[in-house]
């Protein structure tokens, strides 16, 4: 194998494409900032706290919102299936890769959403590739919010349907661009309960009363509402009271749950031959006995998690306040969920306010285009119900330290 790519001409080496954007990276990082997208945790020492570069820093950009990482029961589960059945299964789903730690978790799926049928995948991004590309085929129609997640707009790509996005969170233009389609396709509707970048959350009752009228099916990805909206957690949609309506549920295990994987519920009567087409469901590596296992643990930790939902909006209202007292801009104008977004001028001033922050011990995520909406650079903080009343304190007092050093607030 040759060291460069001396052999091919410039214009022929696939990375020419790439030059912009690697000038872009060498061109910040020789202003003497750390690169936000090659943190280390040397350790992690609970849901809240790790050891960067031999720092103690408080965690605020994690997808941990209700701290399981670290329960006891959880990693008890985890220890005992890696005993009894290995490290991996070595196989898809359909063929030797069905232990019965994976028909659990899909029977704590069904508990936790109280549907019929539960489906399991190695992510939540396989699951939404596998389930949007292959609900949708050719002559039918998949309407999107134009904020959606990379794994929503990725299953459209993988698929063969007709591809209809409209304005974020506007009823009114999925309205009139349901009207404009032909009567009688199937559709299907994907919409999200939460969005992760600015942590606003989806109008879901408007939205799935116009996508009934038009005779659309309707999918919610929970991936960031589950285990903290609703009375039992399941989401937004439970929490809006539109759950009768909504025919599919995609979530995953990487946030509130605490581990690795993916899945979705329904009630539709012939949602398992799903396990038979889908093809990143069929033709991938079922997770480790162990993950699965941690998850149907946590989830079912998670049906009886009133308390921790009640702390974590405290947390989410508290550091909203503070940051606008202190004045920063932010994604939302009221806390909606436990994501508040930082919203920075540009590209410096977002990384040297990140750094800042993680200089004083505070590790938040640094979010850019293409994953954020219209061109904004943001730093988003993800709150968490095991954050202490304490821990909040200290992390505005840290946002105002590093917010007044930076010039971001006077
Ligand atoms: N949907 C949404 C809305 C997400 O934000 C994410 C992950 N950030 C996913 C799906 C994919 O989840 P996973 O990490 O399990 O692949």
């Amino acid at each position: 194998m040759p060291d460069s790519p001396e052999t091919v001409a410039p214009e022929r080496d696939l990375f020419s494409k790439f030059d912009a954007l690697i000038a872009e990276r060498e061109a910040l990082l020789a202003t003497g900032v750390r690169d936000p997208f090659a943190i280390v945790m040397d350790k992690v020492t609970s849901p809240t706290q790790a050891v960067i570069r031999g720092k103690d820093t408080i965690l605020l950009g994690t997808y941990n919102y209700m701290g399981m990482t670290f329960d006891p029961d959880v990693v008890a589960a985890g220890k005992k299936a890696l005993d009894e059945f290995g490290s991996g299964t070595t196989g898809s789903r359909v063929l030797n890769g069905t232990y019965d730690p994976h028909k659990d978790c899909e029977a704590a799926l069904r508990e936790f959403y109280g549907t019929e049928h539960a489906m399991v995948f190695s992510t939540g991004y396989q699951a939404n590739l596998g389930i949007i590309s292959t609900l949708a085929g050719k002559g039918e129609y998949i309407i999107l919010d134009a904020d959606s997640h990379a794994s929503i707009y990725d299953g459209c790509s993988l698929g063969n349907a007709e591809i209809v996005r409209f304005r974020h969170n506007s009823v009114e233009d999925l309205d009139r661009r349901l009207g404009r389609l032909p009567k009688e396709p199937g559709k299907l509707v994907v919409l999200e309960g939460v969005y992760s970048m600015l942590g606003d959350i989806a109008p879901l009752p408007e939205m799935v009363a116009v996508a009934k009228k038009h005779g659309a099916m309707v999918l919610v990805d929970e991936a960031h509402g589950m285990g903290f909206f609703g009375p039992n957690g399941r989401g937004v949609y439970e929490e809006q009271g539109v759950e009768k309506d909504v025919d599919f549920v995609v979530g995953t295990f990487s946030k509130s749950v605490g581990t690795v994987g993916g899945f979705c519920v329904s009630n539709h009567p012939k949602f398992d031959v799903m396990r038979l087409v889908c093809r990143p469901y069929v033709f991938t590596a079922s997770l480790p006995p162990s993950v699965v296992a941690t998850a149907a643990t946590s989830i079912r930790k998670l049906m009886h998690a009133g308390d921790k939902r009640a702390h974590l909006w405290r947390n989410s209202k508290r550091l909203h306040g503070g940051l606008k007292d202190l004045g920063f801009k932010l994604g939302t104008e009221t806390p909606q969920s436990a994501i508040i977004a930082v919203i920075l001028e540009d590209q410096q001033q977002a990384v040297l306010m990140w750094q800042a922050l993680l200089e004083g011990g505070l590790y938040v995520n640094m979010a850019r285009p293409p994953a954020t909406p219209a061109g904004t650079f943001l730093l988003r903080c993800s709150l968490c119900a095991e954050h202490s009343a304490e821990q909040v304190e200290t992390i505005l007092g840290m946002f105002e330290a590093a917010g007044k050093a930076v010039g971001v607030i006077a």
